[in-house]
């Protein structure tokens, strides 16, 4: 058998070998035994259930939430001589019936399809009459609502092994936590299932964070250091893509934006371009990328921060899939952090799942305010334990030393506490560097005692520092008050001396060894 199996890899897909893991889950979904599977995007999984469904008699129903993307896997393995069909709203009914045909009398090898197209109407009452030998469910963290992209439907599949209870179950996905993935066993009521996981680990994807300051200007002095090659920059919003794509645009890159408010063909089309190489960079929402497959993406710019790492994780890793060195840059302030945790708290959310969402969103902080190797922590959240500091990430490359900042920090804090503590980060730099503009002297805060006692740091050092105090919970910050910092207990141990601080050296980019220097 296992003389086939490669054999079929070779001949549909042009292989010469199996990637980690591949042959075992191979065999185990050929033993008619359940599993699940952990693997990044890009590691391989297709073939994990496309190769079974081959070799087996029978159909294997695919369950896929990506609509869009069916077409597309579909076409591949047809091009590749496998009979395969898939079954959603984008077909006529004419053209389903046919579908529903050909599965009837056993022309076709694998049938994707949506969990609500399965579940309508009285497709899974014919599933009976296909002589079903596989479910593979992709994605299958959508069955989870401890996963980032909960989708009620695919609770529905909680019925397949109850009523399927011999045919066997490959549950895909990409994203999922040690919660997470007990959770799919459960609901998919496989909790005997084999458990695959793959190393989660992309070596040649290079992993830094800037300060979030002129974040356009980096930007593009980053673009044109990479002159030529792919890259995708992910935001927050709609219309932040549409702004800097425009800029990049004005500043003569090849730039487009995507969202998920561009009509379809609109999409479709940036997608093609940036598949030809006729656009460069991609702005664009999380709404892009699920399944994109292009190969040499030679980084991934994240303007925002990401709201959990799983996402994170899987946005950096439409990166160099080709194994090539690749890229990832976020750009991080104590902003971005407010305005994530701003969007959970007025969300229409429950308060469980909020705390879960705040959690999550801790999780990505933790990442991006390292001063230990970032790949550490990012395989860390899935579990997997790193025996040595990565080397190619900025921590690793310019290790983070800590000095004693309390007096940076009572020089910050008196400035919050002489303003009866109604200013931002913005003024609170102009008392600090002392200076004399015209917000400074409406406010007549040039005679302040506190003013210029900061003149020593630059600013961008005083914005991260800063950033620091308010990050290590030495102050507070009103975002219902414009942002202004306010005193907590801490700050007042730290102005009366009764307390040390420490923070991480700020290290100027320009003094940052390779990589970061390149910016
Ligand atoms: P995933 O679904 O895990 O994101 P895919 O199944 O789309 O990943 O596979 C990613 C890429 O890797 C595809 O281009 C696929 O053809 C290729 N691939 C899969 N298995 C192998 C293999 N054994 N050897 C070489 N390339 C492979
Ligand atoms: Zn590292």
């Amino acid at each position: 058998m296992s003389d086939n199996k490669l054999d079929a890899l070779k001949r549909y897909f042009g292989y010469d070998s199996f990637r980690p893991q591949q042959s075992q889950i191979i065999d185990t979904v050929m033993e008619n035994r359940d599993c699940l599977v952990l693997m990044p995007t890009g590691g391989g999984k297709s073939v994990c259930f496309q190769i079974p469904a081959i070799l087996r008699q029978g159909l294997t129903v695919v369950i896929s939430p990506l609509i869009a993307l069916m077409k597309d896997q579909v076409e591949a393995l047809r091009g590749n001589g496998v009979n395969a069909a898939f079954l959603n709203s984008t077909l006529s009914s004419a053209e389903q019936d046919q579908v529903m045909w050909q599965a009837k009398v056993g022309e076709l090898k694998l049938l994707y399809i949506a969990p609500e197209r399965l579940f309508s109407g009285n497709t899974f009452e014919f599933l009976r009459e296909w002589n079903v030998c596989l479910f593979a469910i992709d994605e299958s963290h959508c069955i989870s609502s401890w996963g980032h992209d909960f989708r009620p439907e695919y609770r529905q599949l909680t019925n397949l092994k109850l009523r399927f209870p011999d045919v066997p179950i490959i549950a895909l996905t990409a994203t999922a936590d040690r919660v997470t993935r007990r959770d799919i066993l459960k609901q998919l009521n496989i909790e005997h299932a084999e458990t695959f996981i793959a190393s989660f680990d992309r070596p040649n994807l290079n992993l830094s964070v800037l300060p979030g300051r002129k974040r356009l200007q980096q930007i593009q002095s980053f673009i044109n250091k990479h002159d030529g090659q792919a890259g995708i920059i992910y935001c927050l919003s709609r219309k932040g893509t549409e702004t800097v794509a425009a800029s990049l645009r004005n500043a003569g890159f090849k730039a487009e934006f995507y969202h998920a408010g561009l009509a379809a063909d609109k999409r479709s089309k940036v997608q093609e371009q940036f598949l030809r190489d006729d656009i460069q960079v991609i702005v664009a929402t999380i709404a892009f990328g699920m399944g994109i497959d292009k190969s040499n993406v030679r980084w991934v710019i994240h303007y925002n921060l990401p709201s959990n790492v799983e996402s994170f994780y899987q946005e950096i890793g439409r990166a160099g899939r080709d194994g090539s060195p690749s890229d990832t840059v976020l750009f991080y302030s104590y902003m971005d952090i407010i305005t994530r945790q701003d969007m959970i708290n007025n969300s229409d959310q429950s308060a469980e799942q909020k705390e879960l969402l705040h959690a999550k969103l801790n999780r990505m902080k933790q990442y991006a305010e390292a001063d230990i190797c970032r790949r550490r922590i990012l395989l860390s959240y899935f579990n997997e334990a790193v025996e040595k500091d990565c080397g190619n990430c900025d921590v690793c490359r310019n290790p983070r030393t800590r000095f004693d900042a309390t007096i940076i920090a009572q020089k910050a804090l008196s400035g919050i506490a002489r303003t009866d503590q109604k200013i931002a980060m913005g003024m609170l730099i102009d008392i600090l560097r002392g200076s004399r503009n015209r917000n400074v002297l409406q406010h007549g805060y040039e005679r302040l005692p506190t003013f210029g006692v900061g003149i020593e740091l630059r600013g961008e050092e005083w914005a991260e520092y800063i950033s620091q105090l308010l990050n290590s919970g030495v102050m507070d910050i009103a975002y219902d008050e414009g942002h202004s910092f306010k005193l907590n207990p801490v700050s007042r141990q730290i102005l009366k001396g009764e307390r040390k601080v420490e923070l991480v050296k700020f290290i100027p980019i320009s003094e940052r060894k390779a990589k970061e220097e390149e910016l």
